[in-house]
């Protein structure tokens, strides 16, 4: 007797996202092999082995690379991205699809080096034709927060772990001097003298006799003190290996 095939359970709440993983789950062609992998791996029709008590089994059995390779081939038969692997991987093994499943944009961590002194990483945004802007926008967002999470878990830079978000903490620097400060470095490595710095940048000033003008005049703030704080900030920055 031919059982019934129960329909998979989606737990997602968004309209969207619940649509793009019900158009994959629903699809005969998805629900014939994955009635035919259920078989071949021996998963149980009443779910009652967890996703991870599977997972195990299969490992244990050295089948778990089988197993990944009909998981890809099938979402592949269907044209769908990697960003539903997960999705067709819960289906098969828990008829279950929940929200951490399916992320129709996800960070990608490449590594581009394996060598241990010299690590390499690409970061890259996962994205498919079913992906909207604010996805992207969302993980962006998320990186940029754990950057900042990490700047101030890490106060040395040497104590970045070398393979998570190697930019964070070591790459700040205040954007609106940095063109003067690269000036005043290269003035100070040709070993002119601050005090000549000084004299030559306030001589770049444009018009000292106007009104309420020393608050505002970069030419004329600066003191050699300044001159000597920038010239040091940016040495640090360059010279973080
Ligand atoms: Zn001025």
């Amino acid at each position: 007797m031919k059982m019934a095939i129960k329909r998979i359970n989606i737990t997602i709440r968004t309209n969207r996202q619940y649509g793009d993983v019900a158009i994959l789950v629903d699809r005969p062609k998805f629900l014939k092999r994955m009635v035919e992998l259920r078989n071949k791996y021996s998963i149980d029709p009443t779910f009652k082995e967890t996703y991870l008590e599977f997972i195990f089994r299969l490992q244990t059995a050295r089948k778990y690379r089988d197993f990944e390779k009909d998981i890809t081939n099938l979402r592949r038969s269907l044209d769908f991205p990697s960003n539903f692997s997960r999705v067709v991987e819960k289906a098969i093994i828990c008829n279950e699809v929940s929200n951490k499943d399916y992320k129709s944009a996800y960070l990608e961590e490449i590594p581009t080096s394996n060598d241990p002194e010299s690590p390499d990483t690409k970061y890259a945004i996962i994205i498919s034709s079913l992906t909207l802007k604010k996805d992207v926008d969302e993980v962006f967002d998320n990186f940029k927060s754990d950057l900042k999470i990490n700047k101030e878990k890490y106060k040395e830079p040497s104590e970045i772990d070398y393979h998570s978000f190697l930019l964070g903490p070591k790459f700040e620097y205040e954007k609106s001097k940095i063109k003067r400060d690269r000036e005043w470095y290269w003035q100070e490595k040709s070993s002119k003298q601050y005090k000549d710095i000084l004299e030559d940048w306030n001589k770049k000033c444009p018009d000292p006799s106007l009104d309420n003008h020393y608050d505002a005049c970069k030419h004329c703030v600066a003191d050699q003190n300044k001159i000597e704080q920038a010239v040091s900030r940016y040495k640090k920055l360059i010279n973080l290996s």
